[in-house]
């Protein structure tokens, strides 16, 4: 039995079928695992495999975040360069690459050193301009984000558009908060009776104006959107249910 697992250090079950090739014993499998279990070798070959599997991923890499969110440093170099202006003079110069951990992209700063102070000139470098990225995702999830996530709760609910839904229309220039809100007039279903296409009416209303101040500031318009560009905002049924009645009396 020992023969048969030297042969290949295999499982219990590889050994014991090798065994029984040539051999019969009684409890050859509580054997076979016996002398398995008691091997060096695979226990030295086990513990490198375990080794080898891949670690846990910690959250920063997992995570969505900003654009240099989470970011990896490192350094490399030294390599020669030459003067701008006075060609024939040459120096080292090393190179800090900010790696974002959940993109992968880089970003990479020059310096003249490998001391603290270099790093903090290439850190500052890297904060100014990514810096001005974080606004924008700031800007972004503030404004956009909360339109998607009610787009995407529509597609669950896989209600159609009819017509008297109000929606916010998320046309092109939204990312400037250009958000207008319309009321479907006309559904156009596909064949398979999902409504892609519809006609929306809108005045030049938007979100962040006070209802009370809205005047309708020019003619109506109506447009034809694909519904994907609409959000939801409120279905023409809900009113339906009582309590949403009731509410819309009070503040009336
Ligand atoms: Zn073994």
């Amino acid at each position: 039995m020992q023969r048969a697992h030297t042969s290949g250090h295999r499982w219990r079950d590889a050994t014991l079928a090798r065994f029984r090739q040539l051999y019969w014993v009684t409890q050859g499998s509580k054997l076979a695992q016996s002398i398995k279990s008691k091997c060096q070798m695979c226990k030295l070959r086990e513990a490198k495999f375990l080794e080898q599997q891949m670690g846990q991923l910690p959250e920063a890499r997992l995570k969505p975040a900003p654009a240099f969110n989470h970011v990896m440093i490192d350094l490399f170099g030294p390599y020669s360069v030459r003067g701008e202006v006075q060609k024939r003079t040459s120096g080292k110069a090393y190179r800090v690459i900010f790696t974002d951990l959940v993109k992968r992209a880089v970003h990479i700063e020059a310096v003249f050193g490998y001391d603290a102070e270099s790093f903090l000139m290439a850190l500052s470098g890297f904060v100014s301009v990514r810096d001005r990225e974080d606004e924008f995702w700031k800007k972004w999830t503030e404004l956009y984000a909360p339109a998607l996530v009610i787009r995407r709760k529509w597609n669950t609910a896989n209600r159609n558009l009819r017509p008297g839904d109000l929606v916010i229309i998320a046309d092109r220039n939204t990312l400037r908060g250009d958000y207008r809100l319309g009321i479907v007039q006309e559904v156009f279903p596909s064949q398979d009776g999902k409504v892609r296409r519809v006609n929306v009416m809108y005045k030049n209303f938007q979100i962040g104006e006070k209802v009370q101040k809205y005047k309708g500031h020019n003619e109506a318009v109506i447009v034809s959107r694909s519904a994907q560009r609409l959000s939801l905002s409120v279905l023409v049924d809900m009113d339906q249910d009582q309590e949403t009645k009731s509410e819309a009396k009070e503040s009336v």
